[in-house]
């Protein structure tokens, strides 16, 4: 019988690309796998088979990959947005265990790797008793932080919100500013709050994280973890970091649907500044028109990816807004020769291996970040939602590769904020020191998954243990 993984990511570009990328790493180093990949269908879609098919990733050569769509399920439309992943996963369940279950009878099922947004499959996977991995697609900074809430919320009765100029001391990393805590962990009488705690319980008991990091750009909370100095004796699961995973789909990038690599064709080395938002970052008109404001006076060329907030409400007779409507009069025609600016997506990997691109503004999503220093191109950044606030600080005060952006109190940032810090970033000495120092990350993240390589070596133990559960399953007297 063939070995076989399943792979269970969440909704989400970038959840979704990321584990297709781990899917592809397994197989190079295990070619005579199969994996098959679990996609969930948006809930209240009807089957959405063609926009998730095999080409869509580029996997249309590695016919060791397969893809089982899960049927579209119907949700309560009163559902908070930030609930509906884990309902989603949780009302799939029953067709998952049947789907494991299948698979089970025609294949040597190795383990089972699940998005932390699907932790109830952990409920099928351990009635069913096969090895249990995660993956997570951020860092291992806010991984440790993820699996320490539950120890701190036995230690302490108040919540966050209530004490948000505290800090949160870990080994292995800065001292953390409380405010700066992703939002659902900040009251412990919410439900999101319970979830993740329920989410670091149930990762903690895993088999095994999957990390999308390497050793040299989280080196000091990485080595604490696995030192014991972060959880209490013999609690760390066992961790493989083995990234930096960065998608590498040319699909949409050899069409170049927006023009920009060709616009970037004709622009000088390092001079262009990328600003995007990842896959929801949105700003309100006012914003848009300051951020238009800032980049004018810095003066530096731009490739500016532009999503207004509240799009739907603020359409025309059902019209997209006009850049001219979001944008201050004549701004891009004053900037026609320095700058171009893009609706909605752009292809962002692409654009910053571009040689013209010298420098980004991001909102420090972690894929965003690992494509930075995987191409070697240093950042501002700009925090809006999620744990991007934590990956902000170790960006500025670990990694050393960005800048922080001054926003006020709800997250406004003024035009001057923004021009001052892309202008330091293109031309003083400390945007100098970045870029050396991101160009040598760049070189270390070859390194890792080069031959000897930190990510290789993980990947090889994960693979390791993976045997050692079938060795163990054989000498089960069930089995
Ligand atoms: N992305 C893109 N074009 C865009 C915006 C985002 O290709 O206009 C990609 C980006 O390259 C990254 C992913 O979408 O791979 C966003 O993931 P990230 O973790 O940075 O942010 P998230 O969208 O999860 O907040």
């Amino acid at each position: 019988m063939k070995d076989t993984l399943v792979l269970y990511p969440t909704l989400g570009k970038g959840h979704l690309n990321s584990m297709i990328e781990l899917a592809k790493l397994i197989l190079t180093q295990n070619p005579s796998f199969s994996i098959t990949i679990l996609i969930l269908t948006p809930p209240n879609t009807t089957n959405n088979t063609s926009s998730t098919n095999t080409t869509t990733f580029g996997c249309e050569s590695l016919p060791s990959i397969t893809f089982h769509h899960i049927p579209p399920i119907n949700l309560p439309t009163t559902l908070p947005p930030q609930v509906l992943p884990f309902e989603l996963c949780h009302v799939s369940n029953n067709h998952v265990q049947h789907v494991l279950r299948s698979i089970s009878k025609t294949s040597n099922l190795k383990g089972v790797i699940l998005d932390f947004f699907n932790y109830s499959t952990t409920q099928i996977t351990n009635n069913l008793e096969i090895p249990t991995y995660f993956y997570y697609t951020s860092g291992a900074s806010t991984l440790a932080i993820m699996l320490k809430m539950p120890t701190i919320h036995q230690i302490t009765t108040t919540s966050f919100k209530d004490n948000l100029n505290m800090h949160l001391r870990i080994p292995g990393l800065p001292k953390i500013p409380l405010v700066d805590m992703p939002e659902h962990t900040k009251d412990r009488e919410s439900k999101s709050y319970r979830v993740f705690l329920d989410i670091a319980t149930c990762m903690k008991d895993s088999d095994g994280i999957i990390i999308n990091t390497f050793e040299a750009i989280e080196k000091r909370i990485i080595e604490a973890m696995n030192k014991g100095l972060v959880l209490s004796e013999g609690t760390t699961p066992p961790l493989f970091c083995i990234g930096p995973m960065v998608s590498n789909s040319t699909t949409s990038c050899e069409k170049d649907e927006c023009g920009c690599l060709s616009w970037l064709n004709s622009q000088p080395s390092r001079s262009v500044v990328l600003l995007s938002f990842g896959s929801l970052g949105t700003f309100s008109r006012t914003q848009l028109k300051e951020i238009a404001i800032g980049l004018e006076k810095s003066g530096q060329r731009f490739l500016w990816v532009v999503r207004s907030k509240n799009e739907l409400v603020e359409r025309v007779n059902s019209e997209e807004l006009s850049l001219d409507e979001l944008l201050p009069e004549g701004f891009l025609e004053r900037t026609k020769d320095k700058g171009m600016v893009v609706r909605n997506w752009a292809p962002q990997a692409a654009i910053l291996s571009h040689d013209s691109v010298g420098g980004f503004v991001t909102h420090c999503g972690w894929n965003s970040v690992l494509e930075a220093v995987t191409f070697g191109v240093p950042m501002v950044a700009w925090p809006l939602y999620a744990e991007q606030k934590l990956n902000r600080m170790i960006m500025v005060e670990e990694m050393k590769v960005a800048l922080k952006l001054n926003e006020l109190e709800d997250g406004f940032v003024s035009g001057t904020e923004l021009g001052d810090r892309v202008k330091e970033l293109m031309e003083s000495e400390s945007g100098k020191e970045m870029r050396e120092r991101i160009y040598k990350m760049k070189v270390s993240a070859k390194e890792a998954k080069g031959g000897g390589g930190s990510s290789l070596v993980d990947l090889k133990r994960l693979q390791d243990s993976w045997r050692d559960h079938a060795s163990m399953h054989s000498l089960s007297p069930n089995s």
